[in-house]
């Protein structure tokens, strides 16, 4: 499409991430999120985390927030819930990649919310149903600023915590989890044509849990950016 396509409507806004020391910001395409990548929320969730393959779903790109926003309890749950989560964002093309061709390609780093409708996500399990409407609301994404990884490393370990309203209801390491960065990555690759413009949220520590209006969620991941949301009043 040329600069002088035009639309029936008008073009919808495009989808990006703040990055630390930049003016430019980090265009998003696409939403991965890898399901129970940490043992200790696998069996929380009723699962055995020894068993199973990274599992995957996805979120639309406008579910995004920046950290630092108050959104409203969302329409038809009862039962919202925080996944406190290391967030990657891609910087080359990548297909069929080795963990190595992976690890070069994670360009930079956020902390990152999965947020959830658990009770949707639950009835959508008992039916095998799909989790999209669990998972891909409006606001379902949060992410404070990313970090280059020439800044901030590799981020394979390092404290990932969550309070809310002060009280710490996560705590985990970045080492605990069953696949790596660069293994996650890499695994995503066999099934899809990544790049540019793709984050991939890596899955949350146990602990996750709910949260009503007026709660203040307060994330940390060791060396990024803290993250906070505010809920605010259903709307
Ligand atoms: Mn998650």
């Amino acid at each position: 499409m040329s600069s002088t396509t035009s639309y029936i409507f008008p073009a919808p806004e495009q989808p990006s991430v703040p990055v630390r020391g930049s003016s430019a910001r980090y265009a998003v395409a696409r939403i991965f999120c890898v399901g129970r990548n940490y043992a200790a929320h696998a069996r929380e969730m009723g699962s055995d985390p020894d068993r199973e393959p990274p599992f995957y779903f996805g979120k639309p790109a406008n579910a995004l927030v920046e950290s630092g926003a108050t959104i409203p309890y969302p329409p038809m749950t009862q039962n919202l819930h925080y996944e406190m989560e290391l967030v990657l964002a891609l910087g080359a093309p990548l297909f069929r990649a080795t963990a190595e061709e992976a690890a070069a390609a994670i360009w930079g780093y956020a902390a990152g919310l999965d947020m959830t409708r658990r009770d949707l996500q639950n009835a959508a399990k008992a039916t095998g149903r799909p989790w999209d409407t669990g998972k891909g609301f409006e606001n379902s994404a949060v992410i404070s600023d990313l970090i280059p990884a020439t800044q901030c490393g590799a981020m394979d370990k390092g404290s990932i915590t969550l309070e809310v309203n002060g009280v710490v209801k996560q705590r985990g390491d970045l080492s605990d989890m069953i696949w790596s960065n660069a293994e996650i990555v890499a695994n995503l690759s066999q099934f899809y044509r990544l790049g540019p413009g793709d984050l991939i949220y890596t899955g949350t520590p146990e602990g996750v849990g709910p949260v009503v209006p007026g709660d203040e969620i307060t994330g940390q991941i060791e060396g990024l950016t803290n993250l906070t949301l505010t809920i605010g009043q259903p709307q």
